[in-house]
């Protein structure tokens, strides 16, 4: 690996690279089919990542005709990686046992570990024999919408595909690692002007924002529509803000502390509301809904954006869902992607025939959305939400900080890179796009 490391960092050629020998084993974070079940009876709270989380070497896998071997300069810490060492709500050892009877080449994801991490920054080492477009030495982010091209149900929209998977997740060799193996309809082009670590915290969660707000597939946002977002300085939240804004809509952020409050005005999202200092109570005691408390939150929202949300940026789920479907306007749509507070959801159908809103549910991005959403990046017109960086040695104290919301925006890793900040191809572009747009999450 120190080979390969020195002939990055010297800027070698796509021959040198191809030529230096990839090593028999990389170092990984990784969980253990051993240990899935260490935490069962425990309350999801006190589950802990910092246990199940090891990091330690694993043998390189073959690499198959469609794929690629990418060097990971840099990776970031996303909610599945909670979830798959919380082993909640179920062990991913299950579906790579799945994955694993798919085909000869899908057999080598069914181990007794599984390498974690869904996003990637880094450079192509390997092609298989069936890749065209990419070559050894190619600077790349990876999206983690891992696709079976031979199925035909994957051919309109590949989140419709019946077997499409989240890499790293629901897929082994992901990118909280030194080397990842990705298929090659997984890469995307670096942004120059991004460091290795602001490279690699946008790819999941900006593609899945993209598509909740902007695809023609989710929400399809317009100019002017008011758009209520949950958990709005949060990985996904805080790219749905700068969507929000580009597209000419008006974003109402929802926070929980002052300091995330500053964040959101900084960004020039200027309808903000604090559910700390609301103190909202969507539920009572025995469990029912607290429907004024629902018309409390409507009408903060009224005074301060004058109007109800036509469209409702939603996960964190159970604690909120009800409260979401009630306030979207009058045909409304509320968009979801996740329920991290809990998978079983209660709404008022009265509210939503009568005043005939929408549900759309809506799952990562497919490969377009993915490189539409890594373009504006590339361009300078969405920003990394990158706020601490960690060692690749301290994943499970990095995933026990997402697990307990003590974040904001993206919590990077660096993998191979040693330091922060290299990587930079463009900086003149940099300049242009500003200091302060690529940090207002710094800290
Ligand atoms: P994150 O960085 O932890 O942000 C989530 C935000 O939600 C937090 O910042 C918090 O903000 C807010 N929140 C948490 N619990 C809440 C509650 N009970 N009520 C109201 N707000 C609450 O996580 P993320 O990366 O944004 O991901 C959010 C969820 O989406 C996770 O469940 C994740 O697995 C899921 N996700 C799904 C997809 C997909 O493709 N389906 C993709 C990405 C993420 P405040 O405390 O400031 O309010």
């Amino acid at each position: 690996m120190e080979r390969i490391l020195e002939a990055i960092l010297n800027g070698a050629n796509s021959d040198q690279l191809a030529s230096i020998p990839l090593p028999a084993h990389y170092r990984a974070a990784h969980v253990l089919k051993a240990e899935q079940e260490m935490f069962l009876g425990m309350a999801s709270n006190d589950k802990d990542p910092r246990q199940s989380v090891h990091v330690g070497d694993v043998p390189v896998p073959e690499l198959a005709p469609d794929e690629a071997v990418v060097a990971v300069m840099a990776s970031s810490i996303n909610f599945n990686t909670v979830w798959t060492s919380i082993f909640e709500p179920i062990s991913t050892f299950g579906p790579l046992a799945r994955l694993g009877r798919e085909s000869e080449w899908s057999k080598r994801h069914d181990r007794d570990y599984q390498v974690i991490g869904s996003d990637a920054s880094g450079v192509v080492l390997r092609v298989g024999s069936a890749v065209r477009n990419w070559k050894p030495g190619d600077k790349v982010t990876v999206h983690c919408n891992h696709v079976d091209d031979q199925d035909p149900s994957s051919h309109d929209d590949s989140m419709m595909g019946s077997n499409q998977r989240i890499w790293g997740y629901e897929t082994n060799f992901g990118g909280l690692a030194d080397l990842c193996i990705v298929k090659a309809n997984q890469l995307m082009p670096k942004p120059a002007h991004l460091s290795w670590e602001e490279a690699a915290v946008n790819a999941l969660c900006n593609s899945t924002s993209y598509r909740m707000l902007v695809s023609r597939n989710g929400a399809n946002m317009k100019q002017g529509d008011v758009v209520l977002i949950w958990g709005a300085t949060g990985g996904i939240g805080a790219y749905a803000v700068q969507y929000v804004l580009n597209g000419g809509g008006i974003p109402v952020g929802v926070v929980s502390s002052p300091e995330k409050a500053q964040i959101l005005r900084n960004m020039g999202c200027e309808a903000v509301i604090d559910r700390s200092a609301a103190n909202y109570k969507f539920w009572n005691d025995d469990n029912t809904h607290n429907e004024s408390e629902w018309r409390r939150l409507g009408k903060d929202i009224r005074e301060l954006v004058g109007e109800d949300p036509d469209i409702v940026f939603e996960h964190p789920g159970r604690s909120t869902f009800g409260a979401s479907m009630y306030v979207v306007k009058r045909g409304g749509v509320v968009v979801t992607c996740a329920a991290t507070s809990g998978f079983m959801l209660e709404f008022d159908n009265r509210f939503f025939w009568m005043r005939l809103k929408r549900l759309i549910g809506s799952h990562f991005a497919n490969y377009r959305e993915a490189w539409d959403a890594n373009r504006l990046v590339s361009k300078g017109m969405i920003h990394p939400v990158l706020s601490r960086v960690f060692a690749l040695g301290d994943v499970g104290e990095a995933a026990y900080q997402v697990h307990h919301n003590m974040h904001e925006g993206k919590i990077g890793v660096l993998c191979l890179a040693p330091t922060e900040g290299l990587g930079i191809d463009d900086p003149e572009l940099r300049a242009k796009v500003g200091e302060k747009n690529l940090t207002f999450f710094r800290r």
